[in-house]
């Protein structure tokens, strides 16, 4: 073959998802392996989106709802905005990529921060635009520095907020600073994956900036405390506008049939939100703790995962925690992301980190 690939493509590093856990047992010799990698709800899925995902298979013969009809409804109604004000995705991934699509043409530019989620850095880079990454400062992001990033190139910035991987937060009061010093022409598109799981009061409010007609996205999803991962769904709320011209290039038939029931579900199900909260705080606690005392530098989290220095080389950390069949993440150099477990996974976690420890 002699393909001809452009430079944007070829110098991708492809997303790694890790091994299925069986697959990892079986080459290991393990049994009983914990995954502690991805962020998800240990508690499962709402059992109310488990209930209703079995009357939806008889239907499944059908093509889904291409708009969401239902689902945005009561989207909708939950965050007090219209329904053309949703745009529904396969994940919150794909809505990334989605408004990067609309908004972003080749050589323009999309201002990030340097060490958060990839998906931005990869989808930018996907369709030609050019990542401009800054730096974090103290593991946050540094809005006045993101701000002086933003030229007239620039037609989107990523805040991802709490952050992944290092689970910092930026305020309201910071971000209100922020979005005044941005030009009319930026998109700025809030990830608020871990929405349900910020325990601080300065979180800002971003729906407040969507009612006042600001060109802001506000990114959420199903995926993390509603325990829907597999299913692949997560919205944006913004202008109709913005929605309309999403709508010109979104795939009709994106969210399928399950997922946009099972959302449904898990939406009206605010115990099993409470319980994932109440049981990720306090055991976040345990964490911390645990953690801290084994000499890891640990980073304060407002998500369901924490950060963590291990101040020697991360990666031999993580191969021995594999090896004690335990999966986290390693991030880069000497950092670690685990993410909140059932309380026997994360008691589990602590005692394979000090023997790997030694
Ligand atoms: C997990 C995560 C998402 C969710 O992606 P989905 O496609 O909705 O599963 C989005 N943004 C961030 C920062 C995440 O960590």
């Amino acid at each position: 073959m002699s393909l001809k690939v452009h430079p944007n493509i070829s110098s991708l590093v492809p997303y790694s998802p890790g091994k299925p856990l069986d697959e990892l047992e079986r080459e290991l010799g393990i049994t009983n392996a914990i995954k502690l990698a991805s962020n998800e709800n240990p508690l499962g899925p709402s059992p109310k989106a488990q209930a209703v995902l079995t009357e939806g298979v008889a239907t499944l013969n059908r093509y889904p709802d291409g708009g969401a009809h239902y689902l945005r409804r009561a989207l909708a109604e939950r965050w007090k905005v219209s329904a053309d004000q949703l745009i529904v995705g396969n994940g919150s991934d794909e809505v990334i990529s989605l408004l990067i699509k609309a908004f972003l043409a080749p050589g323009e530019e999309a201002v990030m921060a340097d060490h958060t989620f990839v998906m931005y850095k990869l989808s930018v880079q996907g369709s030609h635009g050019v990542p401009v990454e800054v730096p974090l400062k103290d593991w946050r992001h540094d809005l006045s520095a993101m701000a002086a990033a933003v030229t007239d190139k620039t037609r989107l910035v990523f805040l991802c907020n709490p952050n992944n991987p290092t689970g910092t937060m930026v305020s309201m009061g910071e971000v209100d600073a922020f979005l005044a010093k941005l030009p009319g022409h930026v998109i700025v598109v809030f990830d608020e994956a871990y929405y349900e799981y910020v325990r601080s009061a300065e979180y800002p409010d971003s729906l407040q900036y969507v009612k006042q007609e600001r060109p802001v996205v506000v990114l959420r999803t199903f995926s993390k405390i509603y325990g829907l991962a597999g299913l692949r769904v997560g919205y944006g709320i913004t202008s109709p506008e913005i929605v309309d011209y999403v709508n010109r290039i979104r795939p009709p038939f994106n969210a399928n049939s399950l997922a946009q029931l099972a959302a449904l579900g898990a939406l009206e199900d605010e115990e099993h939100v409470a319980t994932s909260r109440s049981v990720n705080a306090s055991e976040m606690a345990v964490l911390e703790a645990g953690l801290t005392k084994l000499g890891m530098g640990v980073i304060p989290s407002q998500a369901n995962f924490l950060y963590f220095d291990t101040k020697q080389d991360g990666r031999q950390i993580f191969d021995g925690l594999l090896r004690e069949g335990v999966i986290v993440r390693h991030i880069k150099g000497s950092m670690i992301r685990v993410t909140v477990g059932k309380p026997e996974e994360n008691r589990r976690f602590l005692e394979a980190l000090k023997v790997v420890l030694g």
